[in-house]
């Protein structure tokens, strides 16, 4: 069975103290490694969180360039994630998607550098309002995960997360109920079975992101397809020791 995995994506948001504070409530919190704990703190504070975290909580960037090394103004490679021992990384967040020109191309070539590289990724996709509302949410869903599956090799799956994060969802205090994310996630999977193999799809991780907190967490842990969740604002908050320990 899958274990269950709980991202916490803090977007721009945080200080040197701050983050500071909230790892260490995490590592206080002594939480017994059954799910997979992963904070996505901002790049500047990566290196602290990776010093001050302790086992089982892991890392993540929150982004990441396709290139090695080399004139990229502002951005990190992959393997300076690797050096740094940052063994995680977020890619194709809608936010992204929409603010910073990442198209599905660029988060499939940015997902094989990362994952060639050595990195674990979590992998971003998700409709928006609009797509829902004219029924096109497998499509775009599946239109996002196909420009990855065309560049990666079977066993590169091993690495990958994929979170289903509906647009509508994230930051608007909309969740999907139990039953849509339910709906999507076996979807996927059965997508997932039929362009790369069954196994990668049993295998998978499919965990769900857009306004999951501590009230809502318990009730979406249930359903046979969510394997955990990529949370964003409540990630910075102590209920996230709470989404944490949902599926216990
Ligand atoms: P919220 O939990 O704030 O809706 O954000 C979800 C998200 O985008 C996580 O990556």
């Amino acid at each position: 069975s899958r274990q269950f995995f709980v991202g916490g994506n803090f977007k721009m948001n945080g200080s040197v103290k701050s983050v500071s504070d909230l790892i260490k409530g995490m590592n206080e919190a002594k939480l017994d490694g059954k799910t997979e704990v992963v904070v996505a703190p901002p790049a500047l504070y990566l290196l602290q969180a990776s010093k001050e975290v302790q086992p089982p909580i892991q890392i993540s960037a929150q982004n990441c360039h396709t290139a090695a090394y080399g004139a990229f103004t502002g951005e990190i490679a992959p393997a300076q994630l690797v050096d740094a021992q940052i063994p995680w990384v977020i890619i194709g967040h809608s936010e992204r998607r929409q603010m910073f020109g990442d198209t599905v191309e660029f988060v499939a070539d940015k997902t094989k550098a990362a994952v060639e590289a050595g990195l674990k990724v979590i992998l971003c996709i998700g409709e928006t309002l609009e797509e829902r509302k004219g029924d096109k949410t497998d499509e775009v869903n599946q239109r996002q995960l196909q420009s990855v599956v065309d560049v990666l090799d079977e066993k590169a799956w091993s690495d990958i997360v994929i979170a289903y994060e509906p647009v509508w969802a994230i930051g608007t205090g909309l969740t999907a109920t139990p039953q849509q994310a339910q709906e999507v996630h076996a979807s996927l999977r059965k997508w997932m079975a039929g362009k790369v193999s069954q196994e990668v799809a049993d295998k998978i991780r499919i965990i769900y992101g857009g306004s999951v907190n501590g009230k809502n967490c318990r009730e979406l842990a249930k359903e046979a397809d969510i394997d955990g969740f990529l949370v964003g604002g409540a990630s910075i908050k102590p209920e996230f020791i709470d989404i944490c320990k949902a599926a216990e």
